[in-house]
């Protein structure tokens, strides 16, 4: 599917009017990456068993045979199809396109519902991670955050260094709440916006799909990147029905007033593992 210039042209103008741009990714942010989504066509859950409502309490309940079965890598189906995706995964053009927005001073930040870390390794530096990072360990009792080695345990986590809790990865699992700091630091970001990019996202994850709607709501422009229709398309100001891979390139074309894009995209080389 191929977005018009002009209409690529009408959002970038937009955004390059704004005082303060955030972007919000999704899942379909990493969809060029090999990352596959949940929902939808190709989604995890469409072809996998869909996941249990109740890990985050199984965990609660009994950490020690939660990690059990992690390390007999007894995971459900969909989740070792994920974290194989996860290891392979590279960021793409667009990853680097919101990078060099981000530099360029045009793009604030990145609320990311990703785990993947895509957007710091291609270089974004102000990234908050509403659902964890697949880079870090966390303790549910003080939160305190170290780096996680693998993806695969081979070994159940010693337990909180801090106070003695018990730690499971950094993403956050079904039925398990957002950190209310983590949560307010994207609050922080959406309503600051005076303008919401809004990438790969069905926005139908409570309460991170409800982010854009809040700055909707008291007035930032919204513009949706996303090749299929969501839940946020009927309420935005700007539709770029396109793969975020080929779109945010263009929207940075256009941003630099070089719209054939023959400016080099610059490709940073960070690794999300220092950030942990
Ligand atoms: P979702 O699976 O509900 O929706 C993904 C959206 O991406 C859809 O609207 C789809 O049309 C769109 N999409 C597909 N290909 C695209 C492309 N090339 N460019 C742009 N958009 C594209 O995802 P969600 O709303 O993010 O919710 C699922 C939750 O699952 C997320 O909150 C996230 O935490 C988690 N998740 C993360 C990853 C990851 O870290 N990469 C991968 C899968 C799921
Ligand atoms: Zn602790």
């Amino acid at each position: 599917m191929s977005v018009s210039t002009q209409n690529i042209a009408a959002a970038a103008a937009a955004i390059m009017s704004s005082r303060y741009v955030v972007a919000m990714t999704g899942a379909g942010m990493s969809v060029e990456s090999g990352v596959p989504t949940f929902r939808g066509e190709g989604g995890l859950w469409t072809r996998h068993e869909p996941p249990k409502p109740n890990a985050y309490q199984a965990f609660l309940r009994d950490p020690e045979a939660w990690w059990r079965r992690e390390r007999a890598r007894s995971a459900e189906a969909w989740v070792v199809e994920l974290r194989r995706a996860l290891e392979a995964a590279v960021p793409h053009a667009g990853h680097y396109a919101l990078a060099n927005l981000e530099k360029m001073g045009v793009l604030k930040s990145v609320v990311t519902q990703n785990i993947d870390g895509l957007h710091q390794t291609a270089g974004s530096r102000r990234v908050i991670e509403l659902h964890g990072s697949r880079y870090k360990m966390r303790c549910v009792r003080c939160g305190h955050k170290r780096p996680r080695k693998s993806l695969f345990a081979h070994a159940p986590p010693p337990a909180c260094e801090r106070c003695g809790g018990p730690v499971k990865f950094d993403s956050v699992l079904f039925g398990e709440p957002i950190p209310p700091e983590v949560l307010a630091a994207g609050r922080r970001e959406t309503d600051a916006a005076d303008c919401v990019i809004a990438i790969g996202t069905s926005a139908s994850v409570r309460p991170a799909g409800g982010l854009p709607r809040i700055a909707h709501a008291n007035g930032a422009l919204l513009v949706e990147v996303n090749p299929n229709t969501s839940s946020l398309t009927r309420s935005c100001d700007y539709v770029l029905a396109g793969p975020a891979g080929s779109v945010l390139p263009q929207l940075l074309a256009w941003a630099r007033d070089d719209p054939d894009g023959s400016l080099a995209l610059e490709r940073p080389t960070a690794t999300p593992f220092q950030s942990a």
